[in-house]
């Protein structure tokens, strides 16, 4: 991708965010389903010319230390988040958020709630699954990294691991699907919950892929303006799995509200095609997000530590 002169600029008046260079704000770690520590992240980042980067693991803040050194290490400036999961009645969705208080109490407690029910809900498909398929708990275990909040996708790696599907697709369409007999759904506030609590705790709410193909994942208009209405920021629209009409769709209503438009890999690490930097956020949609949070400032880093353009061949 080529950076105009204009990204290079800085647009945030007195923010020193002036970082060159590709953005993505939407990068998982093993601590929640990626397959990387958090600096480990960062570096891949970094490779592939990132220079702003946020880390969003699923509900969980706690690969935000290392994941900040990693990147200040390398000259980068980090944005502290999360992607936090929501679910209407019939769908489960992501929002991004940026910048919140991290000791904000209705924020955490509602993250450390979802988390635990992800894990006891592991707990009770793979139950259901054991009642046909040979495999148990202990081998979920097994297939997760160290300290990794347990999902389905480390279900997944178990059963490709017992051999009882192929691939972890295979484990998600056969077994793990909403649709299954298998499945158990999963805690999570409602979307208009989410972006309050996002904001009431400094933060700015990003919807993450809110037009991705599958009816699951889709936000109606109406859905979208109580969002507006409640907080939301904006939306990641560079995202690989939103759809062509859906981007559109999207721009249209970010420009009629002047809301927050991002662009982000979703990067997972091994486990899927996503790589960092494959979408970026402009400078200025970066600026938007600091100025508008008030839960913690961005990390910047150290001016020696900042590779300049040139020197972008990492
Ligand atoms: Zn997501
Ligand atoms: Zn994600």
């Amino acid at each position: 991708m080529v950076m105009s002169s204009q990204s290079v600029r800085s647009d945030g008046g007195d923010s020193p965010f002036r970082s060159a260079g590709l953005a993505d704000l939407h990068l998982h770690s093993v601590h929640s389903d990626g397959t990387e520590s958090p600096a480990e992240v960062m570096r891949c980042a970094f490779a592939h010319g990132v220079r702003t980067a946020a880390l969003t693991d699923h509900d969980r803040i706690s690969g935000w230390s290392e994941a900040a050194g990693a990147a200040l290490g390398l000259g980068m400036t980090f944005l502290p988040g999360m992607e936090l999961s929501m679910k209407t009645e019939l769908r489960t969705l992501h929002m991004l958020a940026y910048l919140f208080d991290p000791d904000n109490a209705p924020l955490r407690a509602e993250a450390d709630r979802i988390r635990r029910d992800r894990v006891e809900r592991a707990q009770r498909m793979v139950r259901r699954i054991g009642k046909d398929h040979h495999i148990r708990w202990d081998d979920v275990i097994s297939a997760a990294p160290e300290g990794a909040t347990i999902g389905r996708p480390h279900i997944a790696d178990a059963l490709v691991a017992r051999g009882i599907v192929s691939t972890r697709g295979e484990a998600f369409t056969e077994i793990l699907d909403p649709g299954s007999r298998y499945y158990e759904p999963l805690y999570a506030p409602d979307p208009l919950t989410a972006v309050r609590l996002i904001t009431n705790a400094g933060g700015v709410a990003i919807a993450a892929h809110p037009v991705t193909s599958g009816p699951e994942s889709f936000l109606s208009r109406k859905e979208i303006d109580e969002l507006i209405e409640a907080g939301l920021g904006g939306f990641e629209i560079d995202h690989r799995d939103n759809t062509p009409d859906g981007k559109a769709m999207l721009q249209a209503i970010a420009d009629e509200h002047d809301l927050i438009v991002t662009g982000a890999s979703d990067y997972h690490g091994d486990g899927k095609p996503n790589v960092p930097g494959e979408n970026s956020t402009t400078q200025e949609m970066i600026a938007r997000i600091i100025e508008r949070a008030t839960g913690t400032a961005p990390r910047f880093p150290d001016a020696r530590n900042i590779v300049q353009r040139s020197d972008d061949r990492a």
